[in-house]
């Protein structure tokens, strides 16, 4: 047998991905092992009682192109039998078949006379047939019909192995398409429930300026006749409304965030840092606080005014979590890496712990009740989002007790 070809045979039906491209190497291959006037290779549709033509190829005028379909009748009956008790079906010489079954008889019309059929079998399951036709009788030898049963089995495994593979990859297919769906059905919820809340909290805005509006004007101009109980009570109502309008603008800030397009350019995070102080500047000497700025801050790519806001969120937090009597003291600055600029704030606050260092940065999520620290729990949501806005990325190292270092990296500008 010559060895060249049955290992090229071998390789050429292990590499093949589909049962198209198996049928479409080997004919080739088989012809130097087994040579013949024209091949065949179908596969059994046994439900439809239908051969599907994998590959035809060789000599005489009919074509089967690959994927036509033809009656398993037309195989012949006593053919049929032989394959699907796993036995190789030889004719001499098909002048001698007194009623040829329909298929031979097209191919003999065409010039066969002899032929040799070979079953595909995998785990016991006969899936097809490889068909080798001669225009001499009697043309295949033992030696070559032993050979070809041998192809045959490596052709039933490569089939196989291919409709495995197929079939891996078809649901590989199916689960990223369903993925892909889900994330789509998701992102249209989020992006629904984004701006419900975006039009309740709205909405919500002119009836509370009301109910302010209204208790305020009973503070001052009714409160003579209010007494005690009554003004504390009004005091109550502007107080709570008043935590409901930050909340509300706070809500909106960060539903507007998903919305607004930023439009990222160089900033200058100097120019930045410098707006946020002057911002918070009755803040810092209410609280007699210690803000110091280590000098050159560079450009990153952002946002200035969302950034303005980030940097404010930061820094109030500096100067609000610290723990009772103690002067909040903050220090800026800024360390470059290859891409990055990394912009850090620490403080000499309370601290975080581990465990909750993640979970701040979510939507409502307080460490402290609000009579300790006052606050809305959206600050840090709002500093994230915002950072992934602006394509970067955001984090704390803390310890409970030794303050915070909060960061924000975003990318560098080399030439601003
Ligand atoms: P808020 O400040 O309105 O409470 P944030 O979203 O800004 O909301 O912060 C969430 C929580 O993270 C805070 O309630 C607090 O417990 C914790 N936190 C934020 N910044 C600091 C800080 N610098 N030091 C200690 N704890 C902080």
């Amino acid at each position: 047998m010559p060895s060249v070809c049955w290992q090229e045979i071998d390789r050429a039906i292990l590499a093949a991905q589909s049962s198209e491209a198996i049928a479409q190497t080997s004919p080739g291959h088989i012809n130097a092992l087994v040579p013949y006037w024209r091949i065949d290779i179908s596969l059994f549709d046994w439900s439809a009682r239908q051969r599907v033509v994998l590959s035809s190829a060789g000599h005489g005028t009919r074509r089967f192109p690959t994927g036509m379909r033809l009656s398993l009748e037309e195989y012949g009956g006593e053919d049929l039998a032989a394959l699907r008790a796993g036995q190789v079906y030889v004719v001499e010489d098909i002048l001698r078949l007194a009623t040829p079954p329909a298929t031979v008889q097209a191919l003999h019309d065409d010039g066969a006379r002899s032929y040799v059929r070979v079953p595909l079998v995998v785990r016991s399951e006969l899936i097809g047939s490889l068909n080798l036709w001669n225009d001499q009788a009697g043309a295949f030898t033992l030696e070559q019909v032993d050979i070809a049963c041998e192809v045959a089995d490596q052709l039933a495994i490569g089939i196989q192995q291919a409709r495995l593979y197929e079939q891996v990859r078809r649901h590989a297919a199916e689960l990223e398409a369903r993925v892909a769906e889900r994330t789509a059905e998701l992102q249209e919820i989020n992006a629904e429930l984004e701006s419900f809340s975006y039009s309740v909290s709205h909405d919500l805005r002119s009836p509370l300026l009301a109910v302010q509006g209204f208790a305020e004007i009973l503070l001052e101009d009714h409160d003579d006749r209010l007494g005690d109980d009554g003004r504390s009570c009004a005091q109550s109502i502007v107080a709570g409304a008043r935590r409901m309008a930050t909340l509300i603008e706070d809500l909106l800030t960060y539903s507007r965030l998903s919305r607004a397009a930023l439009e990222l350019i160089p900033v200058s995070l100097e120019a930045v840092v410098a707006e946020v102080l002057t911002q918070l500047e009755p803040e810092i000497r209410g609280k007699d606080a210690h803000v110091s700025i280590e000098k050159p801050l560079p450009h990153v790519t952002g946002h200035a005014v969302t950034l303005i806001q980030v940097v404010t969120n930061l820094l109030m937090n500096g100067l609000k979590f610290v723990a009772p009597g103690v002067r909040p003291q903050v220090r800026v600055w800024a360390e470059a890496g290859d891409e990055r600029i990394c912009l850090r704030l620490q403080d000499n606050g309370i601290g975080i712990a581990a465990e909750h260092q993640e979970r701040i940065f979510g939507v409502f999520e307080r460490l402290h009740d609000r009579d300790t620290y006052p606050g809305t729990g959206i600050g840090l949501a709002i500093v994230r989002k915002s950072i992934e806005r602006m394509g970067g990325h955001v984090g704390v190292e803390s310890a409970p007790g030794q303050g915070s270092t909060f960061w924000i990296a975003l990318r560098r500008v080399l030439r601003p």
